[in-house]
This record gives structure tokens, C-alpha cells and sequence, in this order.
């Protein structure tokens, strides 16, 4: 892409205000992380409800851009860069995007439905790329905001698009089918995804069709309920197992780890097979297939190309690597896109200086080659890539192109010298296309535990955050606790990405935590709640701030500040106001107020109280009273010593329960982490981790035997036993045993059998068809951890705060 601004602001219908009007513009960027950002990028200050790009444009500025799309020019950022002001910016991106895609005259490829569009475009990426040159959208960039961005990474030199399209609502497919303008329309299956947007099956089914208003032909499984919302000038190309009227008409036979299709079409009649046996799968195939079809292919190609079908994995992971480093695993998928986004996804989550990226030969750019490695190598410099190994026959000619590079010719030569490679203290970015089978290097770089993990998903915190934002007034300040390591889930990756959200505060229970978090860089201020007076020193060398609980503190903690010569040291004063675990007590706060009259040293940042019951209205009396009395100490405090402190006392369910006592700040623990206690709520939320485990060894005991310590569990039939790797080492407790809890298992409920062990427990998977390695769910979306808190008559955070750190975090996202 290359535009000049004086050609962008009409397509955007913007008013200029700045001093170039010929500049250049070769990228665009709704994100302030990227460094791929530069002079020359497009940068688009989207507004959501609970994220303003335009508070990055100052940032923005410092690192060199200078071209903005804004409703509004921020404070004092006038006459300093090219603003091009608009209503509404997401509307200006969507434009844009429509405006560039009709400079292009291809077919494309639109996918909409419930479920398995991302699958059916990787797949129909996967089966068309030896003949064209594809342009599709990354992962799944389907939404009002992804669409656009995928539009935008055409160039001349593709011949084909393949985009998708995700709706949560009504009016909003008609903007994403004026960007994408599908000439051949995919309605992939019809399922109950996002049905809470819309008022009936009819209305989501009408907006849906929407994408497919102007497509040549419209390819979907025969349905007449569809078919009834449909315009019959629309022409569709439809398959089907059980309706002959379909214009191809298929028969399948599965077995368990393949199925055979019998095709019908037309005079022609042939069987492929696919290499997979589930219903969802069998369907995205069939779409697949029926694309194939249109396209005229030779039943021989599509029968040999369908039968190499793979599981498509959509998620970038975070990984522990050995000797002190982190992996990014995007070991799937290879193109220029994706590659953007991936070192993107680096920059968010890089915990060492140093960046390393392990790359093979990139297919379907559309470019040729030289060009390609030119754009590949610029990309690798702006994200500052300490080390590149290129693997592959392509990109290892182009070396010298890209800092410190060591390149192969193929995965295996690279394996062969693995061990002769150091790799330490730092990020791992490993991107490779499928066949380079980049899964071996990842394996081989991982951190070697046992084979469970939790897996943490950064989108749902992000959710959740946002969840809690929105119940909030927009001047209300947000703390997040991530003591004790992020309630179990993470402590580093998590601040990081609450830094990148902008919430105002971390709160941590001890002085080590936050130090932990200082020295993985997290920059955001960080108040303890439990500092003992010897961590004083650590604090205010960490620039941590203490939470002061009693008389006894304070003085220790001035008399420190006097020593150091400190002036205006952020502390934060605790009130007891009920809870009687920590504070200062209403008879306390005159000797309170006389230590810190005219004391310079110190500057009382935040007073704050904890509530002991705002999870249980029965106790609401209580809490009313609770509340009261801070508002009154508060307030004494703050006239005497002529301040005006941050005012906070909610916790989670305090502001879901009393969000009028919301004041200066609020501070969020459990719902970040996806739990609340009130069961509308929950149901808001979405989930953060899932513990994840395999099988190990899978038996049949016979009837009268007994299985793990102490034969708790006698079996009075055949059984099949399967034995899981982890235990209550760790943190799983022994009362779950002896039929109490269970796993799942390809989500079948396994109960569990006998005593839990150390390291491992025992189920029962008679009822259960799986084999040795197969995955095990501890908990997760299905088996939550409230469920088990209430089962084993305790509360969720103790769950949580349980899974012991032996356990292996791994943190992902869409
Ligand atoms: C842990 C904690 C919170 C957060 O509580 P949640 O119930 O997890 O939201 C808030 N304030 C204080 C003082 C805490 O210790």
C-alpha cells in the first residue's frame, strides 16, 4: 500500500489539521505496542467503551509517528503531526478498508456461520494455495474491527481472498459485507454462538445473510429454514446427507480415526477421505469440498489434496523455555500477515531483552521473492530481532539480509545442530509453515516438566476487565490485585497485560511480589498490602508503595523516610472498619492525623478499607455500616491534614453488590480471574484457566480388585481404570477423591476413583472411549472451579491460589 494523506481524506471524509498533506502512508496500526509503527504508518484512534487509542497518541508521537486518525486532537499535540479528525473512527477504518478493496478485482471468499469458520478458511487456505495467491484473514480476524485490518494486507500481486465474518449482533454485517464484498459466500453451520445478540434464530440467520447480498453463487449445507430468509435471486450451490434435492449429494462412513465421503454431483460419482471423524469436521470438509467443486478441480486433486486435512490450531502460545527463556509457538502457519502479527504478539509479551526468531520459508505473499525477504527483513529490524534463524531453502539465501542470522536448510539440519546453539535469557519467537514441522523444535526448546499445565487465556482476562470497567463510572479508578501470583494464574504476564490496559493500580500482599514484578519491568504503580517493617527498605529502593496498617508502622516507616531524606514517599492508610484483620481503628486516627501533620516525607496517597461481607447480602446492614464509617474517618482524615487522598473499598462482588460506594477506586480481585459469586454474573464472565492434564497408563481391572492406597475403591465390575499425573502435590485436594470429584475426559465426566496420591489420581473411564495421552481436564469452562469450591464446601480462590508452581503456566490467546 502506498497513498498519499491528501488522497486518504476524502475516502475518510476528514477534516485536515497539519502541516503535510503529501505524506506518504504505507501501513496502518490500531495498536500503540507496535513496532512495526513508523513515519510512514496510519495510526487509527479507536474509541471502545473501555479503551481510547487517543490516549497513546502522545506516545505515539515520541516513536516517530506522526499521522493520526482522531475525533478529537489531544491536549497540547496540535500543530505536531498530521490529524486527520473524523466522527467516528472505526467508521473511517471500515471506509477506508471498503475504499481499497474495490481498487482490487478478484474472487473472494466469505465466511460466515456460527462455528468453523476459521477452520474452513485454513483448511480452503491450505487446499488452494498451490494454484493461487492468497490473501486471507489472520487467525480469526472476523470482527467489525478485524475485517477491516485484513482487508487492508491486499496486494497486487494476490488473486484470491478468503475472509471471514463474525457478527454478535444485528447491523452489523451490512459494514462488514460492503469491506469484504464476498463473490462466493460460505454459510459454514448454524449453531447457537452469540445467540444472546439477537432476538430469535430468524433475526441472527437474516443478519448473517446480509455478507451474501451480492455473491455469484452462495455454498451451504441444504436448509429450508435458511433457504425461507434467503433472496431467491441469490444462486446457491448446496450439499446434503439426507435431502436429494441438494446439488451434491454425499454419504458417510466413518471409522474411528477417518470417514470416508461418498460424493454424488451431477453424472459424477467418487469417495474422498478425510482424516478426521467428527461431525463438526466432516461438515467444515464438505464446505471445503463444495468450494473445490465450483472451482472445477479434478476429482484425483481434490481426492489427494482432502485426504492431507489437518487440526488447525488458531492460538499463539506462551511457553516456558529452558534455561530461563520464554517460547512464543506459532509453529503453524507461515505467511507475511501472520508474521506481523506474531512479532506484534512478541513485543506484548517479551519478559527478556533479548529476541530470537525462528523462521521458515514464508508462502503465498504474492510477491516475489526478493521483495518478499526485503519486507521480511524491514519487519524484523523495526521489531529490533536480536538473532534470526531462517530455515529452509528460500529464506536461507536471503541471510544476509537479516541480523545475526544462522540459517538451514531444513528443519532437520537445524535439529542435527540444536545442541551447538545457546539459548538463554531470552524470547523465543518460533513461526513456521506446517510441513517444517516446527512442533519438534518447540518441544525440543520446552521447559521439560510433567505433562500438566494451566492454561491461562489472556482474552478472557481482558474480557473480564473490561466486564468490570463497564459497571463502573467512567472516573472511577481500578485497582487489580494480583497477589499471590495472579490468584495462581500468572504474575508477570498478567501485570503486563493490565499495564497495557492502563488500570491505574497493582496490588500485591508482600514487598517480594511486587519487587518480582519491578524487576520483570512492570512500570505501573504497585501498592502492598502486608509489609513487614524489614521489607521497608526494599519498598522504597522498588519504588513500591506501602500500605500502613497501624501506629506502629507509620512511625517506622517515617522515621525510614526521614533517614532516606524522602519527600513526598506515596503511602496508603488502612481503616479498620469491621473486618478486624488489618487497620487503623476509629480511636487510632487522632494520633494518625498529629504524625502526619505537616510531616513532608510521606504523601498519603489513597485511604482505604476492606469490606467484610459484600458478598452476602444478608449481611448488608453490616456492610452499609461499614461503609458509613470509612466515609466518615475518610473524610476526617482528609480536612484535618487539608488532602484530597484516593477514597476505595470494594473488592469483586462489592462492586457488583454496592457499586454506589464505588468513591475514588475500586479494587478488583476474582472477577479478573473469572469467578463471581452471583450466578447472572457468572455467566458475564468468561473463563481463565483450565488445567489440563494426560492420561498416562490406562488398565481394566476385574470385578473384586482395588485400585491406589488403602483399596478405597473396589471395583464390582470389569473397570477401565486410566491414571492421571497429578495429585494434591499439586493442589488438588484429597477430599475430591473416592467419588467425590471427577475429570473430563473428551468432556465425558471420568469419576475419580480411590485415594488422590502425591503426584497422581486415579478414573474411572469405562464409560469413556480414549486411549493412553489423551488430554484430561481438571477444570476449565465445563467443570468450573466454583462448582468444585461449593462441592468441597470451600470458596474459589483457594482452588485457584492452590495449583502449585511445579505446575507449568502457559498463556494464550485468539
Ligand atoms: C484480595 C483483596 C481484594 C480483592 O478481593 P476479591 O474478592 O478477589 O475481589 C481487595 N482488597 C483487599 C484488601 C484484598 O486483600
Amino acid at each position: 500500500m502506498t497513498l498519499s494523506i491528501r488522497n486518504i481524506i476524502p475516502i475518510l471524509k476528514a477534516k485536515f489539521i497539519g502541516k503535510n498533506e503529501v505524506a506518504i502512508i504505507d501501513s496502518i496500526s490500531i495498536d500503540s505496542r507496535s513496532l512495526q509503527n513508523s513515519g510512514s504508518t496510519l495510526y487509527f484512534a479507536l474509541l471502545g467503551p473501555n479503551h481510547d487509542g487517543h490516549h497513546y497518541v502522545a506516545e505515539l508521537l515520541e516513536q516517530g509517528v506522526t499521522n493520526f486518525v482522531v475525533t478529537y486532537i489531544p491536549s497540547n499535540l496540535q500543530g505536531k503531526a498530521n490529524f486527520l479528525v473524523v466522527e467516528n473512527t472505526l467508521q473511517a477504518l471500515q471506509s477506508f478498508a471498503a475504499a481499497y478493496r474495490s481498487d482490487f478485482d478478484f474472487p473472494v471468499i466469505g465466511i460466515t456461520g456460527s462455528n468453523g469458520k476459521t477452520i474452513i478458511k485454513e483448511w480452503l487456505n491450505f487446499l488452494l494455495s498451490p494454484d493461487y495467491n492468497i490473501i486471507r484473514s489472520p487467525k480469526s480476524y472476523n470482527s467489525q474491527v478485524g475485517v477491516p485490518l485484513s482487508v487492508l494486507g491486499i496486494n497486487e500481486k494476490h488473486n484470491l481472498g478468503i475472509f471471514e465474518a463474525g457478527i454478535s449482533t444485528t447491523n452489523e454485517m451490512v459494514n462488514l459485507q460492503r469491506i469484504i464484498k464476498p463473490t462466493v459466500g460460505i454459510f459454514s453451520n448454524i449453531g447457537s454462538a452469540h445467540d444472546e445478540g439477537f432476538h430469535d434464530a430468524g433475526e441472527k440467520i437474516k443478519e448473517k445473510l446480509k455478507l451474501f447480498s451480492s455473491v455469484d453463487v452462495l455454498i451451504m449445507n441444504k436448509n429450508r429454514t435458511i433457504e425461507a430468509f434467503l433472496n431467491p435471486k441469490i444462486k446457491t450451490f448446496t450439499w446434503s446427507s439426507d435431502d436429494g434435492k441438494a446439488d451434491v449429494f454425499v454419504i458417510a462412513k466413518e471409522s474411528p480415526d477417518k470417514t470416508e465421503l461418498k460424493i454424488t454431483y451431477k453424472k459424477l460419482c467418487f469417495t474422498i477421505t478425510i482424516p478426521f471423524a467428527d461431525q463438526a469436521s466432516i461438515e467444515n470438509a464438505l464446505q471445503c469440498l463444495m468450494v473445490l467443486l465450483y472451482f472445477n478441480y479434478d476429482q484425483d486433486i481434490i481426492q489427494q489434496r482432502m485426504l492431507q486435512l489437518y487440526p488447525v490450531e488458531m492460538r499463539l502460545k506462551v511457553k516456558n523455555g529452558s534455561n530461563n527463556t520464554t517460547l512464543i509457538d506459532d509453529s503453524y502457519s507461515s505467511d507475511f500477515q501472520s508474521l506481523k502479527i506474531a512479532l506484534d504478539f512478541l513485543e506484548s509479551q517479551k519478559q527478556f531483552k533479548k529476541k530470537t526468531l525462528i523462521l521458515s520459508d514464508i508462502f503465498q505473499s504474492g510477491l516475489v521473492t526478493e521483495e518478499l525477504y526485503s519486507r521480511v527483513s524491514h519487519l524484523i529490524v523495526s521489531n529490533k530481532i536480536n538473532r534470526v534463524i531462517a530455515i529452509g531453502k528460500t529464506i536461507s539465501g536471503y541471510k544476509s539480509k537479516f541480523p545475526n542470522c544462522l540459517a538451514f536448510e531444513s528443519t532437520e539440519k537445524f535439529l542435527a545442530a540444536i545442541e551447538t546453539i545457546p539459548f538463554e535469557n531470552e524470547t523465543i519467537l518460533i513461526k513456521g509453515a506446517r510441513h517444517f514441522s516446527f512442533e519438534e523444535i518447540v518441544s525440543y526448546l520446552e521447559e521439560k516438566t510433567h505433562e500438566t499445565v494451566l492454561e491461562i487465556n489472556l482474552n478472557a482476562i481482558s474480557h473480564n476487565l473490561n466486564f468490570y470497567k463497564s459497571k463502573l463510572n467512567p472516573e472511577t479508578k481500578l485497582m487489580v490485585m494480583v497477589k499471590a501470583f495472579g490468584y495462581g494464574n500468572g504474575g508477570f504476564e498478567i501485570a503486563k497485560l493490565l499495564s497495557h490496559h492502563k488500570v491505574d493500580y497493582l496490588g500485591v500482599a508482600f514487598a517480594d511480589e511486587g519487587i518480582a514484578l519491578r524487576t520483570a519491568g512492570i512500570s505501573l504503580p504497585i501498592m502492598v498490602m502486608n509489609p513487614e517493617s524489614t521489607s521497608f527498605s526494599a519498598i522504597i529502593q522498588h519504588q513500591l508503595e506501602p500500605e500502613i496498617y497501624s501506629i506502629k508502622g507509620l512511625t517506622a516507616f517515617l522515621k525510614l523516610a526521614e533517614q532516606k531524606k524522602l519527600k513526598k514517599f506515596p503511602i496508603h492508610i488502612k481503616l479498620d472498619t469491621g473486618m478486624h484483620r488489618l487497620g487503623f481503628e476509629e480511636e487510632n486516627v487522632p494520633e494518625l492525623i498529629s504524625k502526619l501533620k505537616d510531616n513532608n516525607t510521606v504523601e498519603v496517597k489513597s485511604i482505604l478499607s476492606h469490606l467484610a461481607a459484600s458478598d452476602d447480602m444478608k449481611h448488608i446492614d453490616f456492610t452499609l455500616s461499614q461503609i458509613k464509617l470509612f466515609e466518615k474517618l475518610a473524610s476526617a482524615i482528609s480536612e484535618e491534614l487539608n488532602i484530597k487522598p484516593i477514597l476505595h473499598t470494594l473488592n469483586t462482588s462489592g462492586i457488583s453488590n454496592f457499586p454506589q460506594a464505588q468513591l475514588d477506586m475500586v479494587r478488583l480481585g476474582i472477577g479478573l480471574y473469572g469467578v463471581s459469586n452471583d450466578e447472572d454474573e457468572q455467566k458475564l464472565l468468561e473463563n481463565v484457566g483450565t488445567l489440563k492434564s494426560i492420561i498416562s497408563q490406562i488398565r481394566t481391572i476385574q470385578a473384586g480388585e482395588s485400585v491406589g492406597y488403602s483399596r478405597r475403591f473396589i471395583a464390582d465390575k470389569p473397570t477401565k481404570i486410566a491414571t492421571i499425573p497429578i495429585g494434591y502435590a499439586d493442589g488438588i485436594s484429597r477430599h475430591w477423591g473416592n467419588g467425590v470429584g471427577y475429570v473430563l475426559i473428551k468432556n465425558k465426566k471420568a469419576p475419580i476413583v480411590g485415594s488422590i496420591c502425591m503426584d497422581m489420581l486415579m478414573v474411572d473411564v469405562s464409560e469413556i472411549d480414549c486411549k493412553e495421552g489423551a488430554e484430561v481436564i481438571l477444570f476449565g469452562e465445563n467443570l468450573s472451579v466454583s462448582f468444585m469450591a461449593n462441592q468441597l464446601t470451600t470458596i474459589p480462590y483457594e482452588i485457584m491460589t492452590s495449583i502449585s508452581q511445579r505446575v507449568k503456566r502457559v498463556f494464550c490467546r485468539e
